[in-house]
């Protein structure tokens, strides 16, 4: 059998490492390139040593020492700072995983998609802030993007593509988060711990906390709508707090085809390292007479603002979605640092879309100008906001 040769960006995140979990149980079948970490250096030269890949890669460049010393005598290449890790995603993999969080992934993710490479998509920001100039990239470098994102990649698997015209409209399911059922008072005041107890999955600590805020659902519509080219009106949103149900697709004629699955992300990533075929999982098998029953509700718009603001971000077009992703971004982070409160993320998003210009990019330059200015206005934004709260 040849080896498939493929290289994880992010590797020391959770999906990183759901992904060399996968790979340390097919060892005949594939062969690591590159792996690349931001600041976990340490993580990542364990990884490093027993994966053995041709390169590694540090985002933060005062790791560099660190990741020289660690790897030394093991003839592995190192290199540091950001053009490190473009250069990880631009060496010969067959297969890249697209695991970095945030806009950081996008430039990385790019260089994967020039090459051509077959590319899994875990980085839902790089579609929010970029999608359309990502989209046109794809198309013509012809690379091919599995998404892993556990409601895309339901989706994917269901999607008849070469018969678009019988597909009415797509459903995307989301647990809901830890306070599906919170009243809006106590929301105010939930720390980030809390926000990060995802009842279902376990995952890193941005995407927790936008599913808390439901955030996440909102930057899905967007990602969806770039997958599958789809307009934001036939996008739906269900809360389905089991996880079973990982998204749905309507067809015409009144059929409704789901892929279901315990809520483990090693299925999807499987679904495209294996791509085209199925390959094997420990995942925990679905029991339906086990989980009894599914259900199903409407997402509630008032303790949850961030949906509607993500959608009316996307039928705004233009830099807006760039404008929401990294605004969040910035209140997210700050929200993590006791910055700022719960229900503060989604105001500075929302005053940072209402107060910022958005001009359309036509380039990923034009990207990066816009996820600047919306970066500086959430900054001073939180400033603010931190020091009212503190004074008070
Ligand atoms: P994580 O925080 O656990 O890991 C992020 C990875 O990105 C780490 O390896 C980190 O070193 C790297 N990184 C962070 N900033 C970087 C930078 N500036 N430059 C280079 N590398 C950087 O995140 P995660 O939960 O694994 O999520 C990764 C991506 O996958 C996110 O876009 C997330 O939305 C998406 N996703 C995750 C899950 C999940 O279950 N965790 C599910 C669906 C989608
Ligand atoms: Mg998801």
């Amino acid at each position: 059998m040849t080896q498939r040769a493929v290289t994880i960006l992010g590797s020391t995140g959770s999906v990183g490492r759901s992904t060399l979990d996968l790979i340390e149980r097919a060892p005949d079948r594939y062969r690591v390139e590159a792996l690349t970490a931001n600041s976990r250096v340490d993580a990542l030269i364990r990884q490093a040593r027993r994966f053995k890949p041709r390169f590694a890669a540090i985002g933060d460049a005062r790791h560099r020492r660190a990741l020289e010393d660690g790897l030394s005598g093991t003839g592995i290449a190192v290199g540091a700072g950001p053009s490190a890790v473009r250069e990880a995603a631009q060496r010969s993999a067959d297969w890249v995983m697209a695991a970095i969080v945030g806009a950081a992934g996008l430039a990385p993710t790019l260089e994967a998609v020039r090459r051509g490479a077959v590319v899994a998509l875990a980085n839902k920001e790089c579609l929010v802030c970029a999608g359309a100039l990502f989209m046109a990239q794809v198309a013509a470098a012809k690379a091919t993007l599995l998404p892993v994102d556990s409601e895309h990649n339901a989706i994917f698997q269901v999607f008849d593509a070469e018969r678009r015209d019988g597909i009415e409209r797509i459903i995307l399911t989301a647990s809901g988060g830890p306070f599906r059922t919170a009243e809006r008072a106590a929301m105010a005041d939930v720390t980030p711990a809390q926000a990060m107890a995802h009842p279902n999955w376990s995952m890193g600590a941005k995407i927790s906390v936008d599913s808390a805020t439901m955030m996440n659902k909102g930057l899905e519509v967007i990602e969806a709508h770039h997958l599958f080219v789809l307009d934001e009106g036939r996008i739906d949103v269900v809360v389905h707090p089991q996880s079973v149900v990982h998204s749905l697709v309507a067809y015409r004629d009144g059929s409704v085809l789901a892929q279901l699955g315990t809520p483990d992300m090693r299925t999807p990533i499987a679904y495209c390292l294996g791509w085209p075929e199925r390959i094997a999982t420990p995942s925990e098998r679905l029991n339906l007479a086990k989980v009894a029953s599914l259900t199903f509700e409407a997402p509630d718009h008032e303790r949850f603002p961030a949906l509607a603001l993500a959608r009316e971000a996307l039928r705004r077009g233009r830099g807006a979605p760039t404008l929401l992703n990294a605004a969040n971004e910035v209140a997210v982070a700050a929200f993590l640092e006791g910055r700022i409160g719960f229900m503060g993320i989604v105001d500075v998003v929302a005053d940072v879309l209402a107060t910022v210009p958005d001009p359309q990019p036509a380039t990923l330059e034009d990207v990066d100008t816009l996820d600047a200015a919306a970066r500086r206005a959430a900054a001073s934004l939180v400033d603010q906001r931190s020091r009212n709260s503190s004074v008070a």
